[in-house]
């Protein structure tokens, strides 16, 4: 299997449009020890000839026409693009898929509450489906291993096992909606199997870690794992207001510097962090955090990183 990090950014990218914090500045002004980064995007493929996206980022445009294997193979429209596994409906993990509205044969895999939040409540959604041959949307549930199947619902050989991870929907999301959803189906990660039984762990945002977790992300031979904030103040501290604003872990995310603890123990994978917000220091490869990351022997996630399983 190979697998491809077209971005590694949390929401927002890095620089952030809207973000004037030390990073940001720096990396604008060119004056920055590291490297700006798109948001949040892997696809993989067992034979490279059909790629799966696992999420589809807002800068998906741009990761595609930077990855030549993404580009058009045959005919004037194509896509070796055939599927797409969503691990929640986040804006920075969904909105992608519009991009990918041109009438192009694609499986989205989904839990059912996925689907019915962005099918049912979300109206631009319906682009995907103007013609009968467009996006088939194929359910799976959390804990139970399913295949990743081609637009025409060819199994790829890849398995893919949900990890349930936070019962927590976007805030678009209306409480009305959400009381008929399933809390197990909100927010999740993926243990990944390649037809040579190697395993990829996809968790961009874990909440909170447990002894279950920790033994099968053991058992993997590679992490691609929630690197969003260093500290849980990291926030707080970027405006300088000295208290406002929410936490790492009120929005979801151990912080790397609790990470590197709990998971000293998970010896047998490449262990890579992605998802890395823009506040977060360890993107500053002069930094004393990128010393103790790369020290702790963990890499930290760029863009177009490509790697063999
Ligand atoms: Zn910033």
């Amino acid at each position: 299997m190979q697998v491809k990090i077209l971005g590694s950014a949390a929401g927002g990218a890095f620089p952030q449009w809207n973000c004037a914090c030390a990073n940001c500045r720096a990396v604008r002004a060119g004056a920055f020890n590291g490297k700006p980064r798109t948001q949040t995007q892997v696809a993989i493929t067992e034979d490279n000839v059909l790629w799966f996206l696992l999420g589809a980022s807002p800068d998906l445009r741009a990761q595609i026409e930077a990855t030549p294997e993404l580009h058009p193979q045959r005919g004037l429209r194509h896509s070796p693009i055939t599927g797409i596994a969503l691990a929640n409906a986040d804006l920075d993990h969904v909105l992608g898929l519009l991009l990918l509205r041109e009438l192009q044969p694609l499986r989205i895999h989904a839990t059912a509450s996925v689907r019915r939040i962005l099918r049912e409540d979300n109206s631009m959604f319906g682009m995907l489906h103007r013609i009968p041959d467009q996006a088939a949307w194929t359910d799976f549930e959390a804990g139970k291993e399913f295949s990743l199947c081609d637009a025409q619902g060819q199994d790829s050989g890849i398995r893919c096992r949900a990890w349930s991870l936070s019962d927590h929907y976007p805030a678009y999301v209306t409480a009305e909606r959400q009381s008929q959803l399933s809390s197990g189906e909100a927010s999740l990660g993926f243990f990944i199997t390649s037809t040579s039984r190697a395993r990829l762990a996809y968790m961009p945002a874990v909440p909170k870690i447990d002894e279950a977790l920790l033994a099968d992300l053991d058992s993997c031979d590679v992490l691609l794992y929630d690197g969003t904030f260093w500290s849980n103040t990291e926030l707080m501290n970027a405006k300088g207001d000295g208290g406002n604003g929410p936490t790492a872990r009120q929005m979801g995310h151990v912080p790397v510097v609790e990470t590197l603890v709990e998971l000293a123990g998970v010896r047998r994978p490449r262990k890579i962090f992605l998802h890395i917000n823009n506040t977060n220091p360890m993107l500053d490869e002069a930094s004393p955090q990128y010393c103790a990351v790369r020290d702790a022997g963990w890499e930290i996630a760029e863009d177009g990183w490509q790697f063999t399983l």
